[in-house]
């Protein structure tokens, strides 16, 4: 009887032990920036997404002619084409929140000192050979600061995808945004898993089991309203990547 009562408590706790596993991590979408003081991709939505526990925190990187890797998610600043200008000039241009745009170099000094991960999206840049630099200087810098093991990347471009897999280190996670390949496609290239938007996945939601079955994880982005919070965490999704990081922890802690 003693047995049987042993056993029953460590099968409620592996089941316990289950079901928080199986819950969504957050990911901060372009940091926590709505909220005060912050603006997206801000050095300070870096930190606030830190502050509030946030599992990661996801930013775009661009590149310029000269090299300098940029932490924006629009091609321009300012209307000034990130990919197409100088760095000194694309410096000169500041957020919302008054910060001057950072530089990764800049933004993961600062991961350096927080624990949050990153999900890093490198933006589809105009030729093959630009992409495959900055695929480069992205690890580079990464290594520099020995964010190797928080660090994830994402990407639209189907040559990026492939480029970080090849020079990635081994054991890095990198997946892809697209919506346009199939699990079965992703384990082929050796991808960590899929990063679609909630339209594609409402279209396949078979491809969650899918990816699960293949040993692939699944993030899904942008989920800011609480019924579509709710359907991804019903959905067992290994990430929600969001602009409302506390609506959703809030979710996740108290089911509502
Ligand atoms: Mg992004």
């Amino acid at each position: 009887m003693k047995k049987k009562a042993l056993f029953m408590a460590a099968a409620i706790l592996a089941g316990v032990g289950a079901l928080q596993a199986a819950q969504p991590k957050v990911i901060a979408h372009r940091g926590y920036w709505n909220t005060k003081g912050a603006s997206q991709n801000s050095i300070r939505s870096l930190v606030k997404a830190d502050s509030i526990g946030c599992y990661a925190s996801e930013f775009d990187v661009w590149m310029t002619p000269d090299g300098e890797m940029i932490v924006n998610h629009d091609p321009t600043i300012s209307g000034v084409e990130i990919q197409n200008n100088l760095a000194a000039d694309v410096r000169k241009k500041k957020l919302d929140n008054g910060e001057v745009v950072p530089t990764l170099d800049e933004y993961l000094a600062q991961a350096a000192k927080l624990k949050t991960r990153l999900v890093l999206e490198l933006k589809t840049h105009d030729s093959r050979a630009r992409e495959r630099a900055a695929v480069k200087k992205t690890l580079d810098l990464v290594k520099k600061y020995g964010l190797e093991d928080r660090t994830d990347y994402i990407v639209f471009s189907k040559d990026a995808f492939k480029e970080y897999i090849k020079q990635a280190p081994k054991g890095t996670k990198v997946y892809f945004l697209n919506g346009d390949y199939t699990p079965a496609q992703i384990k082929f290239s050796k991808g960590a898993g899929i990063d679609y938007s909630l339209k594609v996945m409402k279209k396949h939601p078979e491809w969650i089991k899918e990816c699960h079955n293949k040993g692939l994880e699944v993030n899904v982005w942008t989920v800011n309203e609480p019924e579509d919070m709710k359907w991804c965490i019903e959905q067992g999704v290994d990430y929600i990547t969001t602009n409302e990081p506390e609506r959703l922890q809030k979710m996740l802690k108290t089911g509502k």
